[in-house]
């Protein structure tokens, strides 16, 4: 059967304030079409317009079921390759040709992978709070709810909210999330002591240092943390002081996590081929869509590194989806994040009573239940979107503040 694509779509939405990019493929075959998640939440016009504007007219007429040829086709076209912006958008088109796959052979995405490994996905919650008590009050509701990986965080990843300088800060210091490295790691070692006091040593414990600490700071956190018995220690090291990670790994035995900023293969290779972290965390989207992050899953099982896939809360239910597929298909799979996308969470109040307005969008998205996550079995990544509703929740375009992250003294910090 010819299955030629005759439309892409870009559909842009917001049912819960975060800007979700999603990619709709048509094709000449009646009702046939597949969706793609293509979300990069902060520059979400730009993603539109490459896929508007470019990607859409270098695809119509060409063989939907053709995914490598397309993957390789659009990492090529515009000659420089690998840019946040085009990896995005790549993934919007290559997740929703996995889409069609799975609707052609009407099987779920992870019986295209292998089968299932396993029966469900095992995931970890992000508990943080103004206070110790505010921090054990999310994770005593985790627990209740069958969570027993959870990572804990001393009030959001060190930083405060955005806004003037602390006075403390030169005159003229501009406005920013106001970060102070090294007194955050010191919280954070009290953090984790108070934390084991209190829940002992039955649920797994995560910490993300998020890149806010210069190299030498971050192993003197990690070997400080070791008593503590983390499951992990998540972006302890900036990506471009990757080569630091030498240095944290002969020192700690503390399990490492690394890359949910990486774009390039380039980025990961030296890291899983010299066994330098022992989990791979990259944003599917980021690098491409499922194409790149199954044969990074694969390359990653060869070393002993397994996965647990970026899961935030800006990113759609399709990409939720899809990390979840590749889950239940990978022998390396860890641990994935979860980012509280189960009802009820954003929750609109109207004449059908209470209802989640993401779920309502986007329906079909995995289900949590008691710490597991479990795929439908519909076919392709499972997930549908509602147009009409989604054009109910516009997209804002504004500045982004979260990542202006700024020292004492005035100056950035990487977010
Ligand atoms: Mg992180």
């Amino acid at each position: 059967m010819s299955v030629k694509i005759t439309r892409v779509t870009t559909i842009l939405t917001a049912p819960v304030g975060i800007n979700l990019v999603v990619v709709r493929i048509d094709t000449n075959q009646p009702g046939l079409y597949g969706l793609g998640c293509a979300t990069f939440a902060y520059r979400a016009l730009t993603v539109k317009s490459l896929i508007d504007d470019y990607i859409g007219p270098l695809l119509i007429g060409r063989d939907a079921q053709a995914i490598e040829e397309i993957w390789q086709l659009l990492h090529q076209n515009a000659y420089w390759r690998n840019g946040p912006i085009e990896n995005n958008a790549i993934s919007g088109v290559d997740m929703a040709l996995w889409d069609i796959k799975g609707k052609l052979a009407n099987l779920p995405l992870y019986q295209l992978f292998g089968g299932k490994v396993r029966e469900a996905v095992p995931v970890y919650r992000h508990a943080d709070g103004s206070s110790f008590e505010a921090l054990c009050d999310k994770i005593e509701e985790f627990q209740a709810k069958g969570i027993t990986h959870i990572r804990c965080q001393a009030g959001g990843y060190g930083g405060g909210g955005y806004g003037p300088a602390p006075s403390d800060s030169p005159e003229g210091a501009p406005d920013g999330i106001y970060l102070d490295p090294r007194g955050y790691m010191r919280a954070t070692i009290s953090m984790f002591e108070k934390i084991r006091d209190r829940f002992g040593f039955d649920v797994e414990l995560i910490h993300d240092v998020h890149e806010r600490l210069h190299p030498v700071d971050a192993i003197k956190l990690a070997k400080a943390l070791e008593p503590f018995d983390l499951f992990f220690l998540e972006d302890a090291i900036p990506l471009e002081q990757g080569e630091w990670l030498r240095e944290l790994r002969a020192k700690t035995t503390i399990p490492l996590a690394q890359g949910e900023l990486f774009n390039h293969p380039l980025e990961w290779r030296q890291l899983i081929a010299e066994r330098l972290i022992d989990f791979i965390r990259v944003h599917v989207s980021q690098i491409g869509g499922l194409t790149p992050a199954r044969k990074l899953q694969i390359f990653a099982e060869q070393y002993g590194v397994r996965t647990a896939w970026h899961g935030p809360g800006d990113m759609s239910p399709l990409a939720h989806a899809a990390n979840i597929h590749l889950d239940l298909s990978a022998r390396n799979f860890g641990v994935q994040e979860w980012s509280g996308t189960e009802p009820p969470n954003v929750v609109i109040q109207d004449i059908k009573g209470p209802h989640n307005a993401l779920l309502d969008v986007f329906p079909g998205l995995p289900e949590l239940r008691k710490g597991f996550v479990y795929p439908n079995d519909r076919p392709g990544l499972g997930v549908d979107l509602d147009e009409k509703l989604a054009a109910k929740f516009p997209c804002e375009h504004g500045i982004t503040t979260w990542t202006q992250t700024r020292l004492r003294d005035g100056s950035l910090h990487t977010p």
